[in-house]
């Protein structure tokens, strides 16, 4: 099995801001596993918050090249496994590995991965389309933008100086199902202020309030907030989760922070363990990555999954989002 990749510049349709920053082109790995039959295809799309970056996972992918050479991937358990050891705290470059991997193993096997998981895609819940921070008019326009789109669920990216009103203005343009995304913005009293505030404007949760060193402070928020709270940035890999138990209601999974598919399945079996709901989100991401993903859905009570619809070159097709409904394709990613 031969490993390689290459870098390609996402670009995105509107500048993409969050809390803590804003992007217009977004930088990601593609990884390509080949065996002279079948080309898999695998993504890393990753974030400086992670501590990662493009150029580090294509430095520890052409670390763990030479120990590729003659494993078998359909024995993708114990291949990636031993990958994970090596990769250590590159988790981007180990989705990158581990998606082309089984990219790879479906064309083999002749059956995409939801198939060979028993997962009914049809069952997966609609994605969201999210909304970055702007200014509110601004906010506004993209809710109206989508709308005409057809989409009927929201994720809306706060941290503002003016995050009620900003929801506020979203509620009056729509009754859409609006969900809120802090990214770490809020403290434990402005959490539970604005869970009331936003609980009577409809909203269904908030992603990740606070930072996730402050983990013991959202058992104040879990008990006192009107909305659930859904841990991103704090459920990075499977480790994360146990303790996540009486902090958060449910986890938001990402392929690129936990090491691939993988790592997430173990992430799902963890979360309904404890008791706690289960999303799939994403990065800005090719349809390579979002494809991996929504292979998943079917185990999501959630999805947010529009990282290939928020870009305008993306280099290949797979999964196609219709207003936010995910449909597989019958066979494999392709490059256009
Ligand atoms: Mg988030």
């Amino acid at each position: 099995m031969k490993l390689s990749t290459s870098i390609e510049d996402l670009r995105l349709r509107h500048t993409f801001t969050i809390s803590r920053g804003s992007q217009d082109v977004c930088r990601v790995v593609i990884a390509r596993v080949e065996d002279g039959k079948h080309t898999g295809y695998g993504e890393a799309s990753p974030s400086s918050f992670y501590a990662e970056d493009v150029d580090s996972v294509v430095r520890a992918l052409d670390g763990v090249r030479g120990s590729l050479e003659g494993r078998d991937p359909t024995r993708f358990r114990d291949l990636l496994s031993d990958a994970a050891e090596s990769l250590g705290p590159n988790r981007a470059a180990l989705c990158a590995l581990d998606t082309a991997v089984l990219d790879w193993a479906s064309r083999e096997l002749g059956a995409p991965l939801w198939r060979m998981l028993g997962l009914d895609p049809t069952q997966a819940p609609p994605s969201s389309f999210t909304i970055g921070i702007d200014t509110p008019e601004r906010m506004v326009e993209k809710l109206r933008e989508a709308k005409a789109l057809g989409y009927g669920i929201y994720k809306v990216k706060l941290g503002t100086g003016d995050d009620v009103d900003i929801v506020r203005r979203l509620r009056a343009e729509s009754d859409a199902v609006l969900r809120v995304d802090a990214n770490c913005a809020w403290t434990v009293r402005e959490t539970i202020e604005k869970s009331r505030e936003l609980a009577a404007l409809g909203v269904e949760f908030i992603e990740q309030p606070l930072p996730p060193t402050e983990l013991d402070a959202m058992e104040e928020v879990y008990a006192k907030s009107a909305l659930p709270i859904v841990a991103d940035e704090s459920s990075i890999a499977p480790e994360d989760v146990p303790d996540l138990q009486g902090r958060f209601h449910g986890i938001n999974i990402k392929l690129v922070k936990c090491g691939g598919i993988l790592p997430a399945l173990r992430m799902v079996h963890l979360a309904r363990t404890f008791g706690m709901k289960v999303m799939f989100g994403c990065m800005i991401e090719s349809s390579v990555g979002i494809t991996a993903a929504a292979q998943l859905g079917g185990f999501a009570d959630w999805l947010d999954l529009d990282g290939n619809v928020l870009i305008t070159n993306d280099p290949f097709a797979g999964v196609e989002n219709h207003a936010g409904r995910l449909v597989l394709p019958s066979g494999w990613v392709e490059r256009r």
